[in-house]
């Protein structure tokens, strides 16, 4: 089936003058037309047949030759005339000016989704960098996006997987150790790939016209609920996306989710998790914890963190959007709504996570601070906690008996261990469940505790099994992550915790932004 491409992103906002591929800063412009750069002899790996049914393929291509090689950047399908986005964003804090799709080149819209390829050449965003991705990180984005979406929290997609025989040479670890790794290319997919940043460049630039054009748009495309004949209409759009991304914090929050680089060019205007790069899932418990060795020392992106950078971030939108509103009233009262949103969408999340109706919380605020307490001092896998859990809340154990904290506390990290801690948490929650008596408790609970994650140590393995050519662990994964809240038989080899060897391993608890 020939793809049929549509672009209403360029036909509404304004080119560069230049399609050049020198590095360069774009003003006055949204985007620069730029056609990818070919590899040697791409392979396909991965291939989501969930996202290609966004796009109306009911199932893999079968004029699978012409696809690879417009997944792969080697040729540009019928229609396609493909770009590079011109943002700029707050990096660690600071106002990075411009930065731009420096490695990511969009193909147009089929059936209103954005098709982008990951790592297919150099735009004139790529500064002095080359344009690519490698492997790993490729094969992280790609599974994450996947598994964002199958636990239900709103993310880009990924719709293939392209590796080559053309190579680039990285320094993991920024340490003297470079080497040749293969470049590969990831299509996402999503309705927009705007970021924060796509407004903050022009409103640092004083450029309102451009800023002007890219809301008209925004609004026009993605907020279709707003009145557009009303005055407020900008200050309703940042309002909506304070609110949704909200939302999607306490989402991260509730599965212990860590971005690990929530600059504001990484933030995405639908409230979508966007740019899979250092990203980790909590494992000890320990709200200081992340997985981005380059943010060691600050700890900025942690996981405890990540509610309050994104209100930042929000801020920082707050900003750019500013002279299209001209109050900073609405924008103050939005900043504050986030709070709320966040405050309300977390401890209905944790509740049901615990199985109990959201009113059992509110009515003994210091339970929920307790069990967060508790999972610190214990050091608690935070999933395997709720895993657990879930198993014994369903089968109605008795928790004071010796075998429900055993089953418990092998979820822990420590060596020693504070059993009277669990024993009394544990009879306040019975004594909660019991209070707070809830209709199909064990459905509920299971919903809101995935028994999949994607750790790190498991990613790891099938990157390093992909390095070796032996791609089948990949496909395994991909397929448990389709299914997280259900046991399935294979689950001896994906449900555990970080075994002690990974703790400090490359690519597991230390990933840098090398990519
Ligand atoms: P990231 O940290 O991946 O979100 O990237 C931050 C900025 O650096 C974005 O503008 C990227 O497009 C750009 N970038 C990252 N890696 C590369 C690369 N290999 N080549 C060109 N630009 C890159
Ligand atoms: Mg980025």
């Amino acid at each position: 089936m020939p793809l049929s491409f549509n672009d209403r992103f360029i036909q509404a906002l304004p080119a560069d003058s230049s399609d050049a591929r020198n590095s360069r800063s774009v003003v006055g412009a949204v985007y620069s037309l730029i056609t990818p750069e070919p590899v040697v002899e791409p392979q396909l790996l991965l291939w989501s047949d969930e996202t290609a049914a966004l796009l109306g393929l009911q199932h893999a291509p079968d004029d699978a030759l012409h696809w690879l090689s417009v997944l792969s950047g080697n040729a540009v399908a019928e229609g396609s005339r493909p770009y590079a986005t011109c943002y700029g964003g707050h990096q660690f804090g600071h106002w990075a000016g411009q930065l731009g799709d420096g490695r990511a080149i969009n193909l147009g819209e089929i059936d209103g989704y954005t098709l982008q390829l990951k790592g297919a050449g150099r735009t004139a965003f790529s500064r002095n960098s080359d344009g690519r991705a490698v492997l790993r990180s490729s094969i992280r984005e790609f599974l994450c996006s996947e598994a964002m979406h199958h636990l239900g929290i709103a993310t880009t997609r990924a719709l293939s997987l392209v590796t080559s025989n053309s190579t680039v040479v990285r320094d993991m670890f920024y340490d003297g150790n470079p080497r040749a790794e293969s470049c590969a290319v990831v299509c996402r997919v999503s309705n927009s790939f705007l970021r924060f940043g796509h407004f903050e460049l022009p409103a640092a630039r004083n450029d309102f016209d451009v800023l002007k054009q890219l809301v008209d748009y925004a609004l026009a495309q993605h907020f279709p609920d707003i009145d557009g004949s009303q005055p407020d209409v900008v200050a309703q759009m940042f309002d909506g996306i304070c609110r949704k991304t909200a939302e999607l914090m306490a989402h991260w929050m509730s599965v212990g989710f860590v971005h690990g680089v929530m600059n504001t060019d990484n933030m995405s205007l639908l409230s979508e998790t966007i740019d899979y790069g250092p990203y980790g899932w909590l494992e000890k418990y320990d709200p200081q914890w992340t997985p981005n060795t380059t943010d060691a020392e600050g700890r900025r992106y942690s996981y405890g963190n990540q509610p309050a950078v994104a209100q930042w971030n929000l801020s920082r939108l707050g900003n750019a959007l500013y002279p299209l509103i001209n109050d900073v009233e609405p924008l103050q009262a939005s900043l504050n709504a986030y709070n709320r949103e966040f405050h309300a969408h977390w401890q209905r999340l944790l509740a049901a996570k615990l199985g109990l109706p959201c009113d059992a919380l509110s009515s003994h605020p210091a339970f929920a601070p307790q069990l967060l307490q508790m999972l610190e001092a214990l050091a608690m896998d935070f999933n395997l906690f709720f895993d657990a859990l879930t198993r014994l809340a369903s089968t109605q154990s008795d928790f004071a008996a010796p075998e429900s904290s055993a089953a418990l506390l092998q979820c822990s990290y420590a060596e020693s261990l504070d059993v009277l801690l669990l024993q009394e948490w544990l009879a306040q929650y019975q004594a909660l469940l019991a209070a707070h008596p809830l209709p199909a408790r064990a459905t509920s609970m299971r919903a809101a505790n995935p028994v999949f994650i994607l750790r790190n140590h498991l990613v790891q393995d099938v990157i390093e099994a992909a390095e070796r050519g032996d791609f089948s662990p990949l496909q395994d994964i991909f397929t448990r992550l389709k299914s997280p809240y259900a046991d399935a038989t294979d689950d001896a080899r994906w449900i555990k915790k970080c075994p002690p060897e990974s703790m400090h391993r490359a690519g597991c608890s230390m990933l840098s932004c090398s990519s």
